[in-house]
């Protein structure tokens, strides 16, 4: 260490705090970076490596970006998992004998952006905490550092409920003790969690123990402590705008795990990963972006509580019904900023003039949302009218102080407005008479003198000054004015006089910007001790919000308002699924039924690919997600019981990133589904089976779906192409054969997407082959081998399953090998000259 200089030393024992960030060092007008952080920073930002003297033998790796460059290139690093540790000059070098004093002031982290491009708008950014109690029992805190909302749960079941919490909520970073296992973390970097943070102190700080009083458990108290202990040392500020903890249980929601999410693509599409063709793309008709992070938040967790269900029900049907107050509201709604990400920046201290402008512009809605909802005949919604504060003191304050059109620098001045603060207008006299007589000089200047083009100006290096050009010289008086600049065509003069007033604008001015600096900060405070207000105006906004962004979608698709059925049954007339219909345009979507009741739990759904089976199965699930958010459904008519929990297992999903065969992911999410699914859930288990040989597969869609019967009792639509199970529904009262309906129309399959009751017609396949033009000869073999099949009668085993599928494979081989040892003539059936050509072939070396 002894060997480094001064500045290197003080670099390295500031890093040795932030061993697991970039550590951007100020010097001057960069940020450097130093040794391995250097190397790395080089790659990733593609910047130039060089290096410099640091009194070691060897150069040290040097590179640096330009401090004002800074947040496009910090941005790069945290996008890609990494921590940056900014690291600022404490001192004016100037002022400074010797080394300027560094710290650290902010550790920004993946977790923890506040603004820039790294925020999107209409998405949360959480950061969590895991506190494992035990094997089982794991505490579960969260917290968007951007608009102050924090949440704890305690889950205790197994880490998947803990892994599908990171998912629900797309968290970047989650805090976790040091003895935290190992497996575990991988686990959760495998869904998308961008960096793991270590933060071994859970005790209750005194600066944040405000935040927990709603806590009355121990463990939910250490998770939260834990992630406010880390916030407060990586954020190294005030981070008054969060709000206290709450509670929650994920028994309160409808329960829909990962990979269900995923297949069921309601927040994003498989494909695309874009939000474009999910349900929340469908539905979006919000117009704030808190509008549109509560949307994305109520369909990851759809109600199970009637009442709050209803509840957001009967304030859709009443926007519905006014059309025209609710295109007002609309309009209304989309003047309103981002209060919630703003409040945040206010207790950060990075706000200007423009976001206080934009404040108020947003807080000025707020009486006309009032009045709107007010006129509304309902009393629920009248509750929202009352709930929504308009935050006058607020207004009155930032109307009062600050201009129009402020500029967007602080430092700048011309952001309050004139008789908001008397010395701030004396100052600004002063400038002003100050400018009235430079004005009035010139004039007498020309005057006096006679030179026309007489000007007086301004410049930063010379200030005031008078100009005249060269051949106005000799109109000058000699000995009046001094000479200051030479420029080509011209000169430049002061007088004793000119300089005066010089001193005394200048003065004004400076005297102008520190106070309206002060000024500025003295109402950002004002306002800051506004945050809880004005979050939870942001609250009620953004719920209006989302109401009324049902109520458009619902009026615009026409959809209705489901009811909820005591008895467990499902009763839908012309559903449709909402996103193909509106991706298909309406007129061409073929609606369909969905009955289900307690003689009808399974659904044996068949038919030929691409006839709309997987369509249908899907419909129905999101029918019941938008009635659980409180939304209107894509159907005529509408029964459906509460579910608790939906399972899907949808083809082509395969999860590859996680490595496991495409068989493998299929068995796990049957698995989760059977051992979850209770008689109040919903199951959808598309050609489960497929992903193995003929046999197996039949065998365990076979048993799948007799223990559902059996042991479970769930709602189940399931498709297969194993035609075989449709005879199921002889020994399973409770299980029902559709199919979806093709036809033959001009020699074309034409697929009718519609649902019948009983099983397809099971020659489909041969015909659609047929149509296909594949050989005659073909189609006919292939008939040949459908009906040996159908004589054999291998599959849909009465009984219970295993014993018989077990041997029948081998007596039975379906398919035709080009691979398999042909079955040697016996010697004794050949001629003598057969018998040789044969031993000739096999002599051959092929
Ligand atoms: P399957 O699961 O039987 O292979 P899909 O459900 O994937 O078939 O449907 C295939 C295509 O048929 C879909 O992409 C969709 O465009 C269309 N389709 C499905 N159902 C309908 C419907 N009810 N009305 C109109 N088109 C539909």
């Amino acid at each position: 260490m002894a060997a480094y200089t001064p500045m290197i030393q003080q670099y390295l024992t500031v890093k040795a705090d932030y061993q697991d960030a970039f550590l951007f060092f100020r010097l001057g007008d960069f940020y450097e970076m130093f040794f391995d952080d250097a190397i790395k920073a080089s790659q990733e930002l593609e910047i130039t490596l060089t290096s410099r003297d640091g009194g070691s033998e060897d150069k040290i790796p040097m590179c640096g970006v330009p401090y004002h460059a800074a947040p496009n290139y910090i941005e790069q690093l945290i996008s890609k998992g990494y921590k940056v540790a900014i690291c600022e000059q404490m001192e004016d070098a100037k002022q400074t004998k010797g080394m300027v004093r560094r710290e650290v002031v902010q550790l920004i982290t993946p977790g923890t952006v506040m603004d820039g491009k790294g925020l999107n708008d209409k998405e949360n950014n959480y950061i969590a905490s895991i506190t494992a109690f035990d094997d089982q029992t794991y505490g579960f805190a969260y917290n968007d550092i951007s608009t102050g909302e924090s949440r704890v749960t305690l889950l205790s079941s197994s880490f998947d409920d803990v892994l599908n919490e990171l998912s629900v909520l797309n968290a970047k970073e989650v805090v976790v003790a040091s003895s935290f296992d190992e497996d575990l973390q991988k686990k959760m970097q495998e869904r998308n969690v961008l960096a793991i943070s270590i933060e071994d102190n859970s005790s209750l700080d005194m600066n944040f123990s405000h935040l927990l009083e709603d806590l009355n458990q121990d463990k939910l108290k250490q998770t939260a402590a834990r992630l406010f202990n880390y916030l407060y040392r990586s954020q190294k500020r005030s981070l008054d705008h969060l709000q206290p903890v709450t509670t929650y249980q994920i028994h309160q929601y409808m329960k829909i795990d990962y990979f269900s999410k995923r297949n069921l693509e309601l927040t994003e599409t498989i494909r695309s990963k874009g939000k474009k063709g999910s349900l929340l793309w469908l539905l979006d008709e919000t117009m704030t972006a808190m509008g549109g992070r509560m949307l994305k938040h109520w369909i990851d967790r759809p109600l199970i509580n009637q009442a709050e269900i209803e509840h957001r029900q009967t304030i859709v049907e009443v926007l519905m019904n006014q059309y025209f107050e609710r295109q007002e509201l609309r309009e209304k709604l989309k003047e309103v900023y981002d209060l919630e990400r703003l409040a945040g920046r206010v207790a950060f201290g990075n706000v200007n003039a423009r976001d206080l402008v934009q404040l108020k512009r947003s807080l000025l809605q707020v009486p006309f949302l009032k009045e709107i909802l007010q006129q509304m005949q309902n009393e629920e919604v009248k509750k929202i009218a009352s709930d929504l504060d308009p935050c006058e003191e607020v207004t009155d304050l930032l109307e009062q102080a600050i201009v129009e059109n402020p500029p967007l620098s602080l430092k700048e001045g011309n952001m309050i407005r004139d008789g908001y603060h008397a010395q701030l207008d004396q100052y600004r006299d002063a400038s002003r008479n100050g400018k009235t007589w430079i004005a009035q000089l010139e004039r007498e200047e020309r005057e006096k003198t006679g030179i026309k083009s007489l000007k007086v100006g301004y410049n930063r290096v010379f200030g005031y000054y008078i100009e005249v050009t060269r051949a106005n010289l000799h109109l000058l008086e000699e000995g009046q004015y001094e000479r200051k600049q030479t420029l080509t065509n011209a000169e430049r003069f002061i007088t004793p006089a000119l300089k005066e007033k010089e001193a005394l604008i200048l003065q004004a001015e400076e005297k102008c910007g520190v106070l309206e600096y002060d000024l500025f900060t003295e109402i950002r405070e004002i306002v800051k001790e506004q945050i809880p207000r004005l979050q939870a105006l942001a609250k009620t906004v953004s719920e209006l919000d989302v109401l009324q962004c049902f109520a458009q979608v619902s009026e615009e698709r026409r959809y209705v308002k489901p009811q909820f059925s005591m008895e467990r049954s499902v009763a839908i007339k012309d559903g449709r699924h909402p996103v193909v219909e509106k991706v298909l345009n309406s007129q061409e979507y073929v609606p369909n039924d969905c009955q289900m009741d307690s003689d009808r739990e399974v659904l044996l759904i068949t038919g030929p690919n691409m006839s709309g089976k997987s369509t249908y199965m899907r419909q129905v699930a999101l029918t019941a997600i938008l009635a659980q958010i409180g939304c209107y459904v894509p159907a005529s008519e509408a029964v459906l019981p509460i579910f608790d929990q939906v399972f899907t297992r949808i083809g082509a999903a395969d999860d590859l990133i996680s490595g496991q065969s495409t068989f493998m992911v299929e068995m796990l999410e049957a698995k989760n589904a059977i051992t979850n699914a209770t008689q109040n859930s919903l199951i959808l288990f598309d050609e489960i089976g497929r992903g193995t040989s003929t046999y197996d597969g039949m065998a365990l869609a076979q048993a799948i779906i007799e223990y559902i019967h059996e042991r479970i009792g769930a709602k189940t639509l399931f498709s297969t192409h194993y035609h075989e199970l449709t005879v199921l529904n002889e020994e399973l009262s409770k299980l029902k054969n559709i199919h979806v309906s093709a036809i033959e129309h001009n020699g074309k399959v034409v697929f009718l997407h519609k649902i019948k009751e009983g099983p397809a017609d099971k020659s489909y396949g041969i015909h659609v082959a047929q149509l296909a033009e594949l050989p005659a000869e073909l189609i006919s073999r292939a008939n040949e081998i459908l009906t040996a099949l159908e004589q054999s009668d291998v599959p849909a085993v009465p009984a219970k399953t295993a014993e018989i599928i077990k041997e029948k494979p081998q007596e039975q081989p379906a398919q035709l090998s080009f691979f398999d040892e042909p079955n040697e003539p016996k010697k004794h059936d050949l001629t003598s000259k057969e018998k040789r050509v044969l031993e000739k072939i096999k002599e051959l070396d092929l």
